[in-house]
């Protein structure tokens, strides 16, 4: 029986091996990034359901690494997060949109407001109201410009806390979105209990709209309390002419997803809103 246990063990730890190898390279990289100028922004386009007009765009962090290459934000920000990194890392993203919405004054995505994804650790951190305020004065940027799309989990993580900070946020004029909606903790009583803007459809529902009643029900139920609630809806993960169409017949607010654009550089950003030279 202990030979049977140790072999399980070391099969185990083989396995674990491997996953635990794989974040302590990612963490050694990843300690490096920053200083070394390897981490930049592609922006999506969140485009108005009825216009089809660029109503804001959500900033991704993307990660081209020295050692590793291209590494996915699903596999390092769960990295980041684990070390605590994620919190200097966010720091970093928030000044690059902010820096970002600054040089988009008096062009044509000027006014366009940048999304950016928090995570819990920031948002629980003391100085995280202060360094907003501080980052939108120095690039001159007003708060409305920009949106903080935070998860489930960060609300149920603190709630005392958290909600004092969403009123401090409301107050520079911030906006809030609730991301991934209806995967994970999914408790309705976050809705009334926090001071929300917007709210995301997940792209697990937006997926299977054109041929699930259940997913179809269920979107446009969640559209339907977002309306009474006075939220802002945005679907994710729109990838078809039909779930676009289908999404605006509900009355959701925003599209974003593959249809309407990937995620890109500013410069192709800027592309995608310039009047076309031969228009
Ligand atoms: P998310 O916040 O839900 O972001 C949306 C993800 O869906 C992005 O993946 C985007 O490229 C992808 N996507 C957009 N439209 C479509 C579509 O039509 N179809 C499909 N299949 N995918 C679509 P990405 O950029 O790989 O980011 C993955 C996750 O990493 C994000 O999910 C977010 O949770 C996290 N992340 C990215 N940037 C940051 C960041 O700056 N800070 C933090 N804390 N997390 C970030
Ligand atoms: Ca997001
Ligand atoms: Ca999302
Ligand atoms: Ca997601």
């Amino acid at each position: 029986a202990k030979k049977a246990g140790r072999g399980e063990l070391r099969f185990f730890s083989d396995a674990m091996n491997a996953a635990a190898r794989d974040a302590l390279v990612i963490d050694g990289a990843l300690r490096h990034a920053i200083a070394a100028n390897e981490f930049r922004l592609e922006y999506q386009v969140i485009a108005e359901a009825g216009s089809g007009k660029v109503g804001k765009v959500e900033a991704l962090l993307r990660w081209r690494s020295a050692t590793l290459g291209t590494v996915a934000p699903d596999r390092f920000i769960p990295v980041a997060e684990d070390s605590g990194l994620i919190v200097e890392l966010g720091g970093w993203v928030l000044e690059e949109a902010c820096r970002q919405a600054a040089q988009w004054r008096g062009g044509p995505l000027a006014g366009v407001r940048i999304s950016i994804n928090v995570s819990a650790w920031q948002l629980a951190d003391p100085g995280f109201v202060p360094l907003v305020e501080a980052t939108l004065a120095r690039h001159g940027v007003p708060g409305a410009l920009l949106e903080l799309e935070l998860t489930e989990r960060v609300l149920i993580d603190d709630g005392p806390n958290v909600r004092n900070v969403l009123e401090r946020l409301r107050a520079l004029d911030v906006s809030v979105s609730l991301d991934d909606f209806g995967t994970g903790y999914s408790s309705l009583s976050y809705l009334t209990q926090f001071q929300l803007n917007t709210l995301k459809i997940d792209r697990a529902f937006v997926m299977d709209i054109e041929h699930s009643t259940r997913s179809n029900s269920l979107v446009h139920a969640i559209i339907a309390m977002g309306h009474s609630l006075g939220l802002q809806l945005v679907a994710e993960g729109v990838e078809t002419d039909g779930q676009a169409r289908i999404l605006a017949r509900m009355g959701c607010h925003y599209l974003q997803g593959f249809h309407i654009a990937r995620p890109a550089a500013p410069e192709q950003l800027l592309l995608f809103v310039a009047p076309r030279s031969d228009a």
